[in-house]
């Protein structure tokens, strides 16, 4: 069962590696990856397993993270709604995106950065995306396409950047953290909580 110790940080040369494509069908490892992701954002959500099993928790983690550089991520998030995302992700593509951007108001949050980052990180506000989904119930792999938006939308393209060995904070504006381009619109979320 993963821990947050499994986790690799910012310092680890594997996190800035590029991830290889999954095979498909997919092999038990990677299922066991995938599961094992999962697991650990589930765990998460659980206050008193969490502090039990030792979990920082998360809305989405990245195969990479784990020091399996492969092309896969899974997301377990609330969007701004508060309605549930969850998605077992193989070999993502983003097909395309809006011109217009967005961004979290408190900034991201990774957990193989373990420290505050302050800044702003502009990303496109809809993005078309294409993956070969993984369904934690059934088992099962579909190839998929669709829309996301606004925070969905920021989570993917964050987990999506970990396979490229990208991290959040390459994104921020070095001379200025918290400048804010004419076409980037704050993430209103419509209940309290804590982003990560
Ligand atoms: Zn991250």
């Amino acid at each position: 069962m993963l821990n947050y110790n499994c986790i690799i940080k910012e310092d680890h040369l594997d996190i800035r590696k590029l991830s290889e494509n999954v095979k498909l069908p997919l092999s038990k490892e990677d299922e066991k990856t995938l599961l094992e992701m999962h697991e650990y954002l589930v765990n998460g959500y659980d206050e008193e397993k969490a502090a039990k099993l030792n979990i920082r928790p998360g809305v989405g983690i990245a195969a990479p993270q784990i020091d399996v550089l492969k092309k896969m991520f899974v997301i377990i998030a609330y969007d701004e709604h508060d309605e549930l995302h969850e998605y077992g992700v193989i070999n993502p593509k983003i097909i395309s995106h809006s011109e217009e951007l967005t961004h979290l108001p408190t900034g991201e949050g990774c957990l193989s950065v373990d420290r505050e980052v302050k800044g702003l990180i502009h990303r496109p506000r809809k993005i078309t995306v294409e993956f070969d989904s993984y369904d934690f119930e059934t088992g099962k792999v579909s190839h998929v396409r669709m829309r996301l938006k606004d925070y969905i939308a920021v989570v993917f393209q964050h987990e999506n950047d970990h396979l490229y060995g990208k991290l959040f904070f390459d994104h921020i504006n070095k001379e200025n953290p918290f400048y804010v381009p004419a076409n980037s619109k704050p993430i209103h979320f419509d209940f309290e909580d804590e982003v990560e």
